[in-house]
């Protein structure tokens, strides 16, 4: 029961209708970490991650990025080929089984950043459904689904 279960369960990279966006950068173009990057490529202390201690220090990327895991499911640097990388920023947003996500990758070897993100072609926000039911009821037309 379970196994035929998990099969079923959606998954932000499976059953994709849409081409993923992708976009090479030398800074994060998540604003996460974009002003602890500028940071560390200008040798200046960035905060120290609260649960290891407190206060500031200049660390090297590998320092700073050490906690950051892999994303197994999309692990390629597109500037390099490399796969050691480590996600930075990974958002999903899933409304009526429709998706959009957001993936960013720091390289470790070519210190690119990878950018991916998502959209199913008919993805609408809860308020945007909200907004075309109302229009619809408004205007006396059927209701969309
Ligand atoms: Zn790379």
């Amino acid at each position: 029961m379970a196994k035929t279960a998990k099969k079923d369960v959606l998954s932000y990279n499976t059953k994709l209708r849409a081409e993923i966006e992708t976009d090479v950068n030398e800074a994060p173009r998540a604003r996460v970490h974009s002003v602890e990057w500028r940071k560390i490529m200008d040798g200046e202390p960035v905060e120290i991650n609260p649960s290891i201690g407190h206060g500031y220090k200049i660390m090297t990327v590998d320092e700073w990025a050490g906690r950051w895991k892999r994303n197994d499911d999309f692990p390629e640097c597109l500037s390099c080929n490399s796969n050691n990388t480590k996600e930075h920023h990974f958002t999903q947003t899933w409304c009526r089984g429709k998706k959009t996500w957001e993936s960013e990758l720091l390289c470790m070897d070519c210190h690119n950043f990878t950018w991916r993100s998502y959209r199913d072609p008919d993805f609408k926000l809860p308020e945007e459904y909200e907004r075309e039911k109302w229009a619809a009821m408004v205007a006396g037309q059927p209701v969309p689904v």
